[in-house]
């Protein structure tokens, strides 16, 4: 991919598709995370001389309508504070214009019609708004959209943004060529919505680590009882086939020995350790127990690379995090280069103060686990076939 930080753009305009689609609640930002993640790549235009027009998406609105609801001007106004200049906000194409040094943004992308379908002309006139166009939104680089895809094959210069750029090459790191042993923590509710990143990552680890909901799926297809668990029937026969796989690989696939059980899920709930062997039927697990992580922490302590997707147990519900958050403390703690991607995975390492510990955190969960799963995302390939 060619790369912005290579380019010299001074005197010239360059749009910058980012992803500042950041939860809202009452017109109010309610974490600036992929703001911050984004805020490097407009001040690095701004230092090389350029003028900056900034694309990205929020929330979900019908297409080709505008709603208030869904306006970036809150964005605008926020990232205007942050860099200490005015940031215009542009309700049409057309007004989205500026001089060097200046910083306008788009209104979302989505009230333009024909984005989602990738549409050409628009894709075209999104490129043909400055002289260079950035695609830095990893988060939404597994979609083929206009503003992600087709505007990087239309743009007369077109290029990867540093956030990008660090989202790729973390993930190489990990999916290339990785320093061994490596190993994969896959953990969550559900095998089904990770099918695809467990067979792809069975290729390449030499340890998989499973928890949450999929490691109940594991132990009931090794015939242990889960009660009242989170689990899919549907998918023993997959999970079956998944530790023959890893057997014949001689990739290790420790599963619990012995678990947090609860009547329910819920705050401060009763709950006990128990046994795999021994699940109560009107009780369900909603941790790891503290033999399994330590035997997980033990196997771990070889790996030189880590790649976590998906928490341990019911982490947002206390006292089920201590799983997750004592294997999170103790990668932190380790020398392994770890990545961690995934919503709800990145938001406990962030909540117990860990991020600045792991090797990288992914802005993208999503597109994430697309690039877990062995796909190519669709700017990704733009922007190689641009290079
Ligand atoms: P990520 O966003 O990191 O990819 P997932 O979305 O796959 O992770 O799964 C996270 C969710 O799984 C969390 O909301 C967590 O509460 C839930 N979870 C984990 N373990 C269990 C469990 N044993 N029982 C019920 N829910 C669980
Ligand atoms: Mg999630």
């Amino acid at each position: 991919m060619k790369k912005f930080a290579d380019l010299d753009v001074r005197g010239k305009t360059v749009v910058i598709r980012q992803d500042l689609n950041v939860p809202m609640k009452d017109g109010a930002i309610t974490n600036d995370k992929r703001i911050r993640a984004a805020l490097p790549t407009i001040q690095m235009a701004l230092d090389k001389g350029a003028g900056v027009i900034v694309l990205s998406h929020l929330g979900r609105p019908t297409e080709g309508e505008y709603a208030e609801e869904f306006s970036l001007q809150p964005i605008a106004q926020y990232i205007g504070t942050l860099l200490g200049k005015q940031v215009r906000l542009a309700k049409t194409i057309d007004a989205a214009k500026v001089q060097p040094g200046e910083v306008c943004l788009l209104d979302n992308i989505r009230f333009f019609k024909g984005e989602k379908k990738n549409d050409a002309a628009l894709a075209e006139r999104l490129a043909g708004l400055g002289d260079v166009y950035v695609m830095d939104a990893f988060g939404t680089a597994h979609r083929a959209q206009a503003s992600t895809e087709g505007a990087v094959r239309k743009a007369a210069v077109a290029c990867a943004g540093p956030l990008m750029v660090s989202e790729v090459e973390a993930f190489s790191k990990v999916l290339s060529n990785p320093d061994r042993p490596l190993a994969a923590i896959i953990g969550g509710a559900k095998v089904s919505s990770k099918l695809g990143v467990l067979t792809n990552l069975l290729e390449k680890v030499d340890i998989l680590i499973v928890g949450g909901g999929i490691a109940n799926t594991f132990l009931a297809a090794n015939g242990v009882s889960v009660g009242k668990s989170l689990y899919e029937p549907d998918l023993i026969e997959e999970a079956k086939r998944i530790m023959a796989k890893a057997k014949e690989k001689g990739c290790q696939l420790p599963l619990p020995s012995d678990v947090v059980v609860a009547k329910a899920l819920a705050e401060g709930a009763e709950h006990t350790v128990v046994e795999v062997s021994a699940i109560p039927d009107d009780m369900m697990i909603l941790d790891i127990g503290p033999a399994t992580e330590k035997a997980y922490e033990a196997v771990l302590a070889a790996a030189k690379t880590v790649v976590w997707n998906g928490p341990m147990g019911a982490f947002e519900t206390e006292p089920f995090h201590k799983g997750t958050v004592a294997l999170a403390t103790a990668l932190a703690n380790s020398n392994a280069f770890v990545v961690v991607g995934g919503g709800d995975s990145v938001a406990c390492v962030e909540k117990y103060h860990l991020a600045e510990k792991m090797g990288y955190i992914s802005t993208g969960g999503g597109a994430s686990l697309e690039l877990l799963e062995g796909k190519v995302l669709p700017a990704i390939a733009a922007l190689e076939d641009r290079s």
